[in-house]
């Protein structure tokens, strides 16, 4: 089979290990799985790109992630952040690792070779080791985009990164919308549209519905592919016991007027999705009756209990495939 999943950040990734290891315990293998990953959430700092949402799903496959966090590189030092700090250099509020500016840094090499982002992306994830697992890992769109908070300060309103306002201000700034800088004139990376059109079955991972997930629909033609697959596509709730597990999805949600219910998330896929999973908890309150609605344990408490829920997601697809 292949599958194609749509990722965030954490979420997405610890998601996405736990369906590896799920698919590696099938016996109608081998599998293989193209991930498209949200490049909304990439800065430029000192110089060089960062594309947090795409290292976290590779650090994470490549077994290179620090769990606690959930980003970076584990065992990590932090010498070239104090130097930057010594010299006055800004932001100070985003974290950088040593190990980890060593991924921005060839990364930013690369590009400025004229390298694309999707060219750059394949050759990161050599070195971790994703290929071998059968998995393709893409940015949605080889354009550079950035999503921005529009907020209000000072009686003013004004779009921020969407870094300054989650990291930074840990969204407790309202937010009034999201709008996404460059996406006008994106495109698709090469093989996005493809691994949606050709796939055997398509996950949506419980990233953040709107920061995350939203923003990778939003690439022209993505929603569309969609639409128009014959594959399934199953979408697992990023909420339990009607909130976020992590993060800040209930602010997200808040902003663009949509309840944050698994009702709420799900109406954000409505044109596209065919399965939909939701915790034991969230059972009752699901009224969506033109979806297939399953509910399973769905926090994410260690690898096992993920593959569960990634077993879960596979066998609603090919249920809903026959
Ligand atoms: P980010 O880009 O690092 O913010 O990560 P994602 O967008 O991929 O995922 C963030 C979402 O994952 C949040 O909305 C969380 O509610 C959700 N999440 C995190 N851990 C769990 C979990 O154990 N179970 C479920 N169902 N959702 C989770
Ligand atoms: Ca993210």
């Amino acid at each position: 089979m292949h599958l194609t999943a749509l990722a965030g950040g954490v979420g997405g990734a610890r998601f996405i290990r736990g369906l590896l290891h799920h698919l590696r315990s099938r016996d109608d293998g081998p599998h293989t799985l193209t991930i498209i990953g949200n490049t909304g959430d990439d800065i430029t700092l000192f110089g060089l790109r960062i594309c947090p949402d795409l290292d976290t799903l590779m650090y994470t496959l490549g077994g290179g992630i620090h769990e606690g966090q959930g980003w970076g590189r584990v065992d990590e030092s932090f010498t070239i952040q104090k130097e930057l700090a010594a010299y006055g250099a800004s932001p100070q509020w985003f974290g950088l690792g040593d190990k980890d500016f060593g991924t921005h840094i060839v990364r930013s090499q690369w590009l400025g070779q004229g390298q694309t982002l999707s060219e750059v992306v394949a050759r990161l994830a050599q070195r971790w080791g994703l290929p071998d697992q059968g998995v393709t890992l893409l940015p949605m769109t080889d354009t550079p985009v950035e999503t921005h908070v529009v907020v209000e300060q000072d009686g003013e309103q004004r779009a921020i990164h969407f870094q300054e306002w989650w990291v930074r201000h840990q969204a407790s700034i309202p937010a009034q919308r999201f709008v996404v800088a460059g996406m006008n004139h994106a495109t698709a990376a090469p093989g996005v549209l493809d691994a949606i059109r050709q796939a055997d079955l398509v996950i949506l991972p419980p990233s953040n519905p709107v920061v995350s997930i939203g923003i990778v629909l939003s690439v022209p033609g993505v929603r569309e592919a969609l639409r128009g697959t014959t594959a399934p596509v199953i979408g697992v709730c990023p909420l339990v016991g009607g909130a976020p597990v992590r993060g800040h999805a209930d602010a997200c949600l808040d902003a663009i007027g949509v309840p944050v219910t698994p009702d709420g998330v799900a109406g954000l896929y409505a044109d596209f999705l065919d399965g939909w999973l939701v915790d034991k908890a969230d059972e009752s309150s699901v009224t969506a009756s033109d979806l297939a609605v399953r509910a399973v344990p769905l926090l994410m408490s260690d690898l096992e209990a993920t593959a569960d829920m990634a077993s879960a997601a596979v066998e609603l697809g090919l249920e809903l495939r026959r």
